[in-house]
């Protein structure tokens, strides 16, 4: 082996994937068509990289929904609701539920934008082979070698399958089950070998965050059993999205593991870890030197000198992706529009395979790679540097006097009631979003059909007697994407697809140059919005770090320094609406705890330039101006600090799931600005009767005087549809009407 990718994008050049799940699910057509286009999409895959030149071929990394859903299955820790379906029924109810069986969990993979499926265990989950000689990665080694093609099986690792689990009962340890596991992946391995294969893959992206005491000999018993089976497969733990753990890595020293994977893009600390630990005599090291999560081509030299300063670390050194190719899009050739500027920097899935049959040529062999032009620059602007470089300051007054100053200017009472923004995107909306895009409507009449909609939707909050309004955002497909679009430095592409979550794919936008904002972004429909009602009407915009989040963002210069640009922008932006009688302004981060660290000792760091980022885009107004912000959890954990430092004077928050605990939680973290929590859950379409919201407003005042207390719900409604928004939303006002009334009576 002297190249190799560690995964590869499922979802197919057209979204075959896709529209064959859906189909399937609607019952357009039947399993044994899903199935085939699963084969066909595999087979595409490993005679792609077959013929690209790639030698070491991963298998099973295909999956109709998650690869941790398949192990649950393969392992068969399928929760007892479950069972009385089977096959793909039973597989699909994991992921999506059915009728009157809610779903497995799902939950965010590490600090990607993918999202897997929660592994449900408890004290009575007996792990075996579901399957047999069947179960996939098996079925798949033998359906890739058909084709003549040898592959490694690829498996989540144990130890990353257990610690990513949720225990089904509180104080269980999921690691309490690691032998009954380990025995069912030493079966693997051992039919594996039967079946020829030579390598396997194990993925422990754990190991690069914090690990305990106990989960270091956790994963020493585990890789010590499966390493001393007398027939096995050749074994790869591959560790990515960061630096691994010393500890971590000293034991996979130690153990009788072949060849290890880390990924110096995100983990540049690797090299000095690998140092650390004496290195990997007599193992391969699998150098995740072209960056499997971002678009960017690689910088040959760069990845080649890190290649070379750990040859004398390790036994052999195989040129491979940081991570799975998964997480970014299939295939640049596809996108004929993009400006050749940018379109030179970049490299998809396909073209990062031929960046790695390249750099393992060149570090075999010395066969010089090929010369290739100078690679376009990022576009600068002087301008933003420049003032940026010169931006003081970015805090706000102090914090009574703004409070005293936004009562008398907003005239809102106690418990004054809002929304997060969106309402319903009805398919009417939807359509005329649709026909703008394709030139099918004018300028003039998109105008019209959006404002018609804000008027509705402003009737409605007055009808409904909200006090603070919104004007909807119908004109928004996506929070992120919407600005991207308006914003110089942002390309869109036309084919950019990548699986979020089953068969939920993104197009993220990608950040290429500084950003500067050309012109008002959002002002023409707040205006509009607020010439129809004498309340007042909450702009609403999106913030650095969810900008960044949710986009590639150029690796040229730190996040932090983007996140700046982002929020100039945005602070422009701010000024305008405040210029134009604007008086309340959101800036929503509902990605700010995403992007933090999986290592402890960064986290400090990048809240404080997410806290700078949003201060900055913020900190410009005048005191009667209220800021809020919107984040859509209530576990801040590590973030509860940050979420005082951001100083917005409303922060709105998920909270009626966990009964309002984090107002306690946030006082106690010292938090003295507004607090909304969510009284009620969006993400379901039941309508909760007043008197439960009330009861939620009642126990939150325990934590929090009325005159900070916000009601509104969790979330955006934009996914809901009318008739249960204006019910819930009634009873919410009816909720926070009662409250007040008791609290002046
Ligand atoms: N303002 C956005 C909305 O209401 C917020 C969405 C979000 O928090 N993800 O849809
Ligand atoms: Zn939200």
């Amino acid at each position: 082996m002297n190249t190799t990718i560690l995964g590869y994008p499922r979802i197919g050049a057209d979204r075959e994937l896709k529209v064959a799940t859906e189909d399937y699910w609607a019952g357009r057509v039947g399993a044994d068509a899903l199935a085939e286009t699963g084969a066909e999409l595999r087979a595409e895959v490993w005679t792609g990289l077959r013929d690209a030149g790639v030698d070491g071929i991963p298998s099973n990394t295909f999956s109709f929904y998650d690869q941790m859903l398949d192990t649950s299955v393969l392992v068969d820790a399928v929760p007892e609701r479950y069972r009385r379906l089977d096959g793909l029924d039973r597989y699909f109810a994991m992921a999506r539920g059915v009728q009157d069986v809610p779903p497995l969990e799902m939950t965010k993979w590490f600090d990607t934008n993918y999202h897997y499926i929660v592994p449900e265990l408890g004290p009575d989950t007996r792990f075996r082979l579901a399957d047999g000689a069947a179960a996939k990665p098996l079925a798949e080694y033998r359906e890739a070698k058909a084709l003549g093609i040898d592959t490694r099986p690829v498996l989540v690792g144990p130890l990353t399958y257990l610690l990513l689990a949720k225990p089904s009962t509180s104080g269980f340890g999921t690691l309490e089950l690691l032998d009954g596991l380990v025995d069912v992946y030493a079966e693997v391995l051992e039919r594996l070998a039967g079946s020829g294969a030579q390598w396997v893959q194990l993925d422990e992206p754990v190991l690069v965050a914090d690990r305990s005491e106990e989960e270091i000999d956790a994963l020493a018993r585990a890789y010590a059993r499966l390493g001393q089976l007398s027939s096995r497969p050749r074994l790869m733990v591959a560790t990515y999205f960061g630096t691994v753990g010393a500890d971590a890595l000293r034991v996979l020293a130690r153990s009788r593991v072949e060849a290890v994977g880390l990924d110096f893009v995100a983990g540049p600390g690797n090299v000095e870890v690998l140092a650390s630990v004496g290195g990997l005599p007599r193992k391969t090291l699998v150098a995740g030197v072209v960056d499997g999560r971002n678009v960017w081509r690689t910088d040959a030299k760069k990845a080649l000198a890190t290649c070379a300063s750990v040859l004398g670390l390790v036994d052999q050194v195989v040129v491979g992706t940081s991570c799975s190719l998964m997480h970014v899009p299939l295939d640049l050739e596809r996108e004929t529009s993009l400006d050749p500027q940018v379109r030179g920097r970049l490299a998809f899935a396909k073209q990062k395979v031929a960046e790695v049959v390249a750099l393992g040529r060149a570090l075999s062999d010395d066969t010089p790679i090929p010369a290739s032009e100078q690679l376009p620059e990022a576009g600068v602007d002087q301008a933003v540097r420049e003032r940026l470089g010169s931006m003081g300051d970015t805090r706000r007054g102090d914090r009574a006097a703004r409070f005293a100053a936004q009562r008398d200017a907003l005239g809102l009472p106690d418990l004054a009631t809002t929304t997060i923004g969106s309402f319903p995107q009805t398919p009417e909306i939807r359509r005329a979003r649709a026909d703008r895009r394709a030139g099918r409507v004018t300028g003039a009449d998109y105008v019209k059909a959006m404002q018609d909609e804000i008027a509705r939707v402003i009737a409605l909050q007055e009808d409904l007697g909200l006090d603070v309004l919104v004007h909807g955002e119908p004109e928004r497909n996506d929070m992120v994407q919407y600005f991207a679009e308006q914003l110089d430095g942002y390309a869109a592409t036309d084919h950019g697809w990548v699986q979020s979550y089953g068969s939920r794919y993104v197009r993220p936008p990608i950040l290429h140059s500084d950003v500067a904002r050309p012109r008002p972004m959002t002002v023409e429909w707040a205006t509009y919005a607020q010439s129809l009602t004498s309340k007042p009407v909450k702009g609403m915009l999106t913030g650095p770090v969810t900008m960044l989040a949710w986009s590639f963002v150029r690796d040229d210069q730190p996040l932090a320094e983007t996140a700046r640009q982002v929020a100039l922008a945005l602070r422009d932006e701010i000024a305008d609406l405040e210029a134009a009688g604007i008086r309340v302004i959101q800036v929503d981060e509902p990605a700010l705890r995403e992007l933090l660290p999986l290592k402890n000792e960064e986290r400090a760091a990048y809240l404080d330039w997410a806290v700078g980022a949003f201060r900055l885009a913020t900190s410009g107004v005048k005191d009667t101006t209220q800021i809020h912000t919107h984040m859509c959890y209530s576990e801040f954990g590590e973030i509860i600090g940050a979420i005082g430092a951001l100083d917005a004077d409303v922060t709105s928050v998920e909270a009626a799931r966990s009964h309002m605990e984090l107002v306690g939680d946030l006082r106690a973290a010292g938090y003295e600005n507004g607090i909304g929590p969510g009284v009620y859950d969006i993400h379901s379409p039941r309508v909760p009767a007043a008197a439960e919201m009330e009861e939620n407003l009642r126990r939150a005042l325990r934590a929090v005087e009325p005159g900070r207390l916000w009601v509104n719900p969790d979330c955006g409604l934009k996914t809901r549809a009318y008739p249960e928004t204006e019910a819930s939303l009634r009873n919410l006002v009816t909720a926070a009407r009662r409250v007040r009334d008791d609290l002046t009576g």
